[in-house]
């Protein structure tokens, strides 16, 4: 059998915002998105040299290291990016290596990929972390370079099957953290949605540094971190519409 190999950027141990319990979350290389917000743009381009290419084998050996964490935190692995869903067959084979050994795993993912990998992934895996963004279309377009409506009817599908997913939304000021596109936001939520369960993750800027540090233009210099009134204010428009709202995952 072909020996099924991925790129990975970076494996961070010990991660407390990525899933229940302590997990490893494993950073896929490659993205086709471009968010203006990144906090990893090194992550996008699949061949970046900063990256490592690694077997399905190599992978699961490195991540049972970590299984005594797992059992006594209830813990696990979740497979992020990048995009994990833009290297479907190294997801896939990664998944049911995990689920075989039942090491609990999550996909965090921005839902922009085709239906049946989404699908796939979601059945195989035992939480969809699931980014939304700018609720308008060309806004969501002019912000992250790609359409809308595949995240969409992704995030429709999903509703179909039987998975567990948590919502997550990048708090922008001036972009996602506007009535405008909460208003929208709700508006999606509200039409035959079960998923009721929100992270929000306001922006940070610790971002700033690598953009300097990789010598490219930071599209979000000057772009303030939200202040705790306007997360606040977003947490209570959420909960007052019936959803269990965290603060950064
Ligand atoms: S989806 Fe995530 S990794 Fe991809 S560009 Fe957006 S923020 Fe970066």
């Amino acid at each position: 059998m072909a020996v099924i190999k991925g790129r990975i950027f970076k494996i961070q141990r010990y991660s407390i915002h990525d899933g229940p319990g302590i997990r490893t979350t494993i950073f896929l290389q490659g993205c086709p998105l471009q968010c203006r917000w990144c906090h990893n743009p090194e992550s996008q381009p699949y061949e970046a040299a900063t990256a490592r290419t690694i077997t399905v084998d190599a992978l699961i050996r490195e991540i049972e290291q970590d299984t005594i964490f797992f059992d006594h935190s209830q813990g696990g692995v979740t497979f992020s990016g990048g995009e994990p869903l833009a290297q479907p067959e190294f997801l896939t084979a990664l998944l049911k290596e995990c689920r075989e050994r039942e090491i609990h795993t999550a996909v965090d993912t921005s839902g922009f990929a085709p239906a049946h990998v989404m699908e796939q992934a979601a059945t195989l895996c035992d939480l969809v972390l699931f980014d939304l963004k700018p609720m308008d279309h060309s806004e969501h377009r002019q912000y992250t370079g790609v359409s809308l409506q595949p995240v969409l009817d992704n995030l429709a599908l999903l509703q179909t099957l039987d998975v567990d997913l948590r919502l997550r939304l990048p708090l922008i000021p001036d972009i996602t953290a506007t009535e405008n596109n909460l208003d929208r936001l709700m508006e999606t939520l509200s039409a035959n949605n079960r998923f009721r369960t929100l992270d929000l993750l306001p922006f940070h800027r610790t971002g700033a540094a690598k953009y300097k540090r990789l010598g490219i233009p930071d599209p979000m210099a000057g772009t303030p971190e939200p202040k705790p009134e306007l997360v606040a204010k977003v947490k209570e428009i959420l909960i007052t519409n019936g959803f269990i709202v965290s603060e950064g995952g």
